[in-house]
């Protein structure tokens, strides 16, 4: 099979040219072509050598994942299903806002860590996604609507500063909040989130690229160290004895030591808080309780919290917490001073919103026939 060209950050693509005896500068303008302008024509990077146009030609390709269903909610929410090979598919949303568009994108299709309450976790696990198959989802999402640079004009990007809020992008902001755990697969997740970064790629800041984890510990380290990207920690529970139940990863990485990593963290983070993401599970972990013990809990970690309004999928087994209690509970963190916002659900009619994202996942961990044997166990 050709090789893939999305598969590479700039220093693995660099290597790759060396590899054929060509420069560094080479790698860099099919770079900025690829990811910059999305031209996938070899023929038209112009400024390219004829001849390595055309060797690149026969031995590489830009591949993209297959769009199966495109749908496009009323709110404006548009999700892409796309096929990842072998039956499986993942889901890939862009959520427009006033002032900003936002593009959440999948990492793995399915997820191994079984959330109680999360669709993608009960599929179970097929397989990581490659660094083209990340990345191909910007690219994909950018060349629909637009958002590439246009080639004919040959100049630098327009660069964002930091503190620009009125970005000129279609879509200004990424978070890895899709299918899947982005920290299990951390060298194809690291190499994507370079190429966001990269002046010759997207040329994204690190304010605007958000990893979201369940809390897998080592990962948020490497992360750190490697590609501080923000940082958002799926909490949804304030103790541990709630945490194993409905984040089983908690079980290895307790909250105690997920606390410090967080602390750890914002040592190179590019925002000075984390976001804490909390998904309200009507009389599961709502109560008053809950919220004071959370406020205990998050005492020593500047952070902001995301109140998530459970979004309910077929035989959930959970409920929506109803809206006055999310209310309270938002108003006992905002009383201890911690920002608070409950967030908006968005493409609810196209199942676009958060943790409704399914695709179509083999599961290879044989998740389905385990559950469907326990309950029959349970219940037999
Ligand atoms: N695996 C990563 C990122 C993907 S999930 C993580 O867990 O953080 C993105 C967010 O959606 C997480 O905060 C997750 O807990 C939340 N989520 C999962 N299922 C949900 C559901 N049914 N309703 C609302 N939020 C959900
Ligand atoms: Fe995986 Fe995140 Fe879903 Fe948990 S919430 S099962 S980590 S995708």
């Amino acid at each position: 099979m050709k090789q893939n060209l999305l598969d590479f950050d700039a220093a693995g693509l660099t290597a790759w040219f060396a590899g054929m005896g060509e420069k560094p500068f080479r790698a860099k303008q099919v770079l900025r072509w690829l990811h910059q302008f999305g031209e996938d024509d070899f023929e038209r990077m112009s400024d390219v050598a004829k001849s390595l146009r055309a060797r690149l030609a026969e031995i590489s390709e830009v591949r993209l994942p297959q769009v199966l269903r495109d749908s496009t909610a009323a709110d404006g929410t548009r999700k892409w299903l796309l096929d990842v090979g072998n039956g499986n598919a993942v889901e890939c949303v862009f959520i427009p806002e006033e002032n900003r568009g936002t593009l959440c994108i999948s990492t793995q299709a399915g997820c191994a860590l079984e959330c109680a309450f999360c669709s993608t976790g009960r599929q179970g696990f097929n397989r990581n996604l490659t660094t083209g198959e990340i990345i191909g989802q910007l690219w994909w999402a950018k060349k629909t609507l637009g958002d590439f640079r246009d080639s004919g004009c040959g100049q630098a990007p327009r660069r964002i500063a930091e503190t620009d809020f009125s970005t000129d992008r279609i879509i200004s902001n990424v978070v890895l909040m899709g299918m899947g755990e982005p920290l299990a697969n951390f060298e194809n997740v690291a190499a994507a989130l370079h190429l966001m970064l990269d002046d010759n790629a997207y040329g994204l800041s690190r304010r605007r690229v958000t990893v979201s984890t369940s809390g897998i510990l080592p990962g948020m380290d490497r992360l750190r160290d490697e590609c501080p990207v923000a940082l958002a920690v799926s909490l949804h529970a304030p103790n541990d004895a709630l945490r194993d139940r409905l984040v089983p990863i908690n079980r290895k990485y307790p909250l105690a030591e997920l606390m410090a990593t967080c602390r750890r963290y914002l040592d190179k983070a590019p925002r000075d808080f984390i976001t804490f993401e909390y998904v309200m599970l009507d009389d599961v972990n709502d109560s008053e309780e809950h919220a004071r013990e959370l406020v205990r809990l998050v005492r020593d970690v500047p952070c902001k919290f995301n109140l998530i309004p459970f979004n309910p999928f077929q035989d959930s087994g959970f409920k929506r917490s109803p809206s006055l209690r999310v209310r309270r509970f938002a108003e006992i963190l905002m009383q201890a001073h911690i920002v608070t916002t409950t967030r908006k659900t968005r493409g609810e009619d196209i199942d676009a919103a958060c943790g409704q994202l399914a695709g179509q996942v083999r599961d290879r961990t044989q998740r389905r026939v385990k559950r469907t044997i326990t309950i029959a166990e349970t219940t037999s």
